[in-house]
């Protein structure tokens, strides 16, 4: 669940800027040029975050709730630096006040600049909600929302000092956020942080129905996990491009790395046909925060599909005596694309605290809200949930479950998708 301290600590940097701004800036600004550049200063300050956060700085995902939920974040603030730049541009004074000096007031090249990252910023924006572009062709265009950044920041430090004091408070402000956002952006755009990564060797490639199971040997030592968490998978070979998040399936004692892979694009479907044993990949990670251990003992766990990944790792580590009482809904399109269902009735039968009810939709059985009532002791609000599958499967029983009273804070999902 995204955490309320990110979103107030963003909240919050916004606030202290917009009261340095209105009240130190210099007397003989307008109220119209004070607001105008208030909402400049915000945009660049929401741009600085979402620049921030596309480092996937794994300290950050404490404050926010997980990487999944910073990306959130990271496209929410995009859109509001996107908006905020607009009325900055719509209300800041297109003219010089009255008697200031031309030659000290120039406004090139900060007003090309700021216009050209207006433009450019619209357009990415634009560009980064169209789901119809796929992931592989709107990453670079996305990553080159970069150079917004830098002009923006070539617009405010390039203002005249009619409409910007760069020596008042806000603006000494925006330059130490900016020396934070510089850095950030060169190591995102560079992907400086797959230094951290660490190299495997494909040990398997084991094909199951539409899905692939990888199994990683470990070149050196196999990072510390907690069962839920995913990591990012790029394979080191000619025609692999970007790397890609998985949940890792296998449990934290295992000395391999497993991930299952359903067959869903070009990426998904490489990994059958092209992988082999022997092969180098590199694992960025681990991210995520869905962690069903740090919840109360009264469980309802929600897979659809290869959704099964967090939980499949979770009841891998889990051991006998655990105090959780778990009610494990595993709905699939049929008993054949149920995949480890096998596996997961035997250690559920061994564990004897997880109720595992299989659901196929090919029998016209669905993971229901309304059907949970009848299949719980307790009224619902009594659980917590943990849901990840489809999203509008996780859509829809977040809306029920809502409805029937569960609060927000007791329902957890992990988002498959990141844009
Ligand atoms: C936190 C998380 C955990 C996941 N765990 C699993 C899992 O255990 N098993 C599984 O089968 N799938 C998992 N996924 C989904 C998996 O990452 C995508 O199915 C896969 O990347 C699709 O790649 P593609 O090129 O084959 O498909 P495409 O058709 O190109 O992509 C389908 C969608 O996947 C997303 N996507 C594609 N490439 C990337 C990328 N490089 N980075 C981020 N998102 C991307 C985009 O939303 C895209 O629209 C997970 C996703 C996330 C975010």
């Amino acid at each position: 669940m995204l955490k309320r301290q990110g979103v107030l600590a963003v909240a919050g940097l916004i606030a202290v800027f917009a009261i340095l701004h209105l009240g130190l800036s210099p007397d003989d600004y307008s109220l119209r040029l004070l607001g105008a550049t208030t909402l400049g200063g915000a945009a660049f300050l929401l741009m600085t975050v979402a620049v921030i956060l596309s480092t996937r700085a794994r300290r950050l995902e404490n404050l926010f709730g997980g990487l999944d939920r910073m990306y959130q974040v990271h496209r929410a603030v995009g859109a509001c630096a996107a908006f905020a730049a607009l009325l900055h541009f719509f209300t800041v004074p297109k003219a010089l006040p009255p008697g200031a000096d031309l030659a000290a007031n120039s406004l090139v090249p900060s007003a090309p600049l700021g216009i050209l990252g207006l433009v450019l910023l619209v357009v990415g924006l634009f560009l980064a909600l169209n789901r119809k572009i796929s992931y592989s062709r709107w990453r670079p265009a996305h990553k080159a929302m970069g150079l917004v950044y830098l002009l923006i920041l070539g617009h405010f430090m390039a203002a005249p000092p009619a409409l910007l004091d760069h020596t008042s408070p806000s603006v000494l402000l925006l330059i130490a956020v900016a020396a934070i956002g510089v850095p950030a952006l060169f190591y995102s755009i560079f992907g400086l942080g797959r230094r951290s990564a660490r190299s495997f060797t494909i040990e398997a490639v084991n094909p199951m129905e539409r899905a692939t199971e990888l199994v990683l040997k470990p070149m050196g030592k196999l990072f510390d996990f907690t069962p839920g968490q995913f990591a990012f998978i790029e394979v080191q070979a000619k025609g692999w491009n970007e790397a890609h998040p998985f949940t890792i399936s296998s449990a934290p004692a295992e000395s391999r790395l497993r991930f299952t892979v359903r067959d869903l694009g070009d990426w998904t479907r490489k990994v059958r046909t092209e992988l082999r044993p022997g092969g180098t990949v590199l694992v960025h990670g681990p991210y995520g925060r869905f962690d069903s251990a740090r919840a109360g003992t009264k469980q309802v766990w929600i897979a659809g599909g290869v959704g099964l990944t967090p939980f499949l790792s979770t009841l891998r580590a889990m051991k006998p005596g655990d105090l959780r009482k778990i009610t494990f809904i595993y709905a699939a399109r049929n008993e054949s694309e149920a995949i480890f269902l096998d596996e997961l009735k035997a250690k559920s039968a061994e564990l004897g605290n997880v109720d595992l009810i299989p659901l196929f939709s090919d029998s016209g059985a669905l993971a229901r809200v309304d059907d949970l009532k009848s299949r719980l002791a307790e009224p619902l609000p009594a659980y917590d949930y943990f849901l990840c599958g489809p999203k509008p499967m996780v859509e829809g029983l977040i809306s029920d479950l809502r409805k029937a009273g569960v609060p927000r804070t007791r329902i957890h999902t992990e988002a498959f998708a990141f844009r």
